[in-house]
């Protein structure tokens, strides 16, 4: 995005050798042999490390690792991530104990040209946490510039996403620009018309994000959980099914929201259901207008699915966010398969820019064997929904200021 500096904005603005910070995300799953179990964040960020390291700098990597709470806590240590760094790239990576003061200079200063070393857990302090100012300038200090890769800590003002950038030149990493560039793509300036889904358990966690949504698209597609509330707000019975009770004038209220702004609400016609959430059930299909009382709906039904793809195939951008149904127990997959496949199709055709991220979202698309053919699919949780939820992330704010 044009008011963000980029890395070959940094390449021309700064001295080859120079030593350069770069924020990335290095919170990934680790086994209990300290095996990285999922490595996409950290394929993502090689794309950027690679650049700076054919640019001749030495770079110090930055990042958060669970929630030590400002105490060094060795499990949550970053030296194993900097060995599946170092695999992945084919490069040695250094690692230092310590993410300030001489600790970190001495292991910066010490890089050959283009050499790269991770700079331990940034929460082991708790000016991390805190923004604090003194902790910024300290994480700043060694360096001649500082790099943001890490979108999906942007939502939190943290001393190494924000308050950092008071102290050095800020850029923007390509993993980062990637990002933004597909969220603008999907809701700052999307090709209309927009068909948004939202599905998942409940209203109640996805109030902002339906609140934002039914302002600026133009279809809305309500499913997994929350869609029985919002049948249940609309005076039909759904017998068993999650329904949140105290959230029916919620829902009456999105609903009429939605209408005010031309946005059309989506709910499913019919549905799977059956007697209780659990694996090896036969699904029963009813019309969702008459769910029987000792049954619960765990998914949309056939006639769902054809108007969901249908609103799809008349889409130029499609927002995904939640699953259909209750994905993870066959077969109420069904919804969610059959929809993300057809959305996935439809991309790889060049008709739909798809968009999808947060909470279950990346495992559910990742189940149906449709996430790779979306044209993105964010790894950030809470940043990628505070963004749909049209809030200012600080991190992002930061690279502009
Ligand atoms: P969320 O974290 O809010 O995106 O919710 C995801 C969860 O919603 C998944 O674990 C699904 O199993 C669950 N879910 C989706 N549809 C239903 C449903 N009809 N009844 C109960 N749980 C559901």
């Amino acid at each position: 995005m044009s008011d963000f500096k980029t890395l070959d904005q940094l390449s021309a603005d700064t001295p080859r050798g120079s030593i350069i910070l770069i924020r990335a995300d290095l919170n990934v799953p680790l086994d209990e042999h300290g095996t990285v179990r999922d490595a996409t964040r950290l394929e993502r960020l090689l794309p950027s490390l690679e650049k700076l390291s054919d640019d001749g700098f030495r770079i110090g990597v930055l990042s958060h690792f669970g929630r030590p709470k400002g105490q060094r806590v060795s499990e949550m240590s970053l030296a194993p991530v900097a060995d599946a760094l170092a695999n992945m790239l084919g490069q040695p990576v250094a690692f230092a104990d310590d993410c300030i003061g001489d600790t970190a200079a001495n292991a910066l200063s010490a890089l050959a040209e283009g050499g790269i070393c991770v700079l331990e857990n940034t929460r082991f302090h708790a000016g991390e946490e805190a923004d604090e100012a003194g902790f910024a300038k300290a994480l700043a200090a060694p360096a001649a510039a500082y790099v943001n890769d890490a979108f999906s800590a942007a939502h939190r003002a943290h001393a190494s996403t924000h308050g950092i950038t008071n102290y050095a030149p800020t850029y923007c990493g390509l993993a980062m620009q990637a990002e933004l560039d597909a969220l603008n793509a999907a809701l700052g300036a999307p090709q209309r018309p927009v068909v948004a889904v939202v599905g998942g358990a409940k209203i109640s966690t996805k109030l902002d994000l339906l609140g934002n949504l039914s302002a600026r698209v133009d279809t809305l597609v309500i499913g997994g959980g929350m869609a029985n509330t919002f049948l249940a707000a609309q005076g039909y019975s759904v017998g068993k099914s999650l329904c949140e009770d105290a959230m029916l004038d919620t829902a009456r209220a999105i609903m009429a929201e939605a209408e005010k702004h031309g946005c059309t609400i989506l709910l499913p016609r019919d549905a799977a259901i059956a007697p209780e959430f659990a694996a090896g059930q036969t699904a029963d299909i009813v019309s969702a207008k008459a769910v029987p009382d000792d049954k619960m709906i765990l998914d949309a039904g056939p006639a769902a699915i054809i108007d969901i793809c249908a609103a799809f195939d008349e889409a130029a951008t499609l927002i995904w966010n939640g699953p259909l149904g209750a994905f993870e127990i066959e077969p109420f997959d069904a919804a969610t398969n059959q929809a993300a496949q057809h959305a996935a199709a439809l991309t790889q055709k060049g008709q739909l820019t798809s968009v999808a991220g947060g909470g279950d979202t990346v495992a559910a698309l990742n189940h149906a064997g449709a996430g790779e053919n979306f044209s993105y699919v964010s790894t950030a949780g809470g940043a990628f929904l505070e963004w749909l939820e049209g809030k200012s992330l600080p991190g992002v704010a930061a690279l502009s200021a």
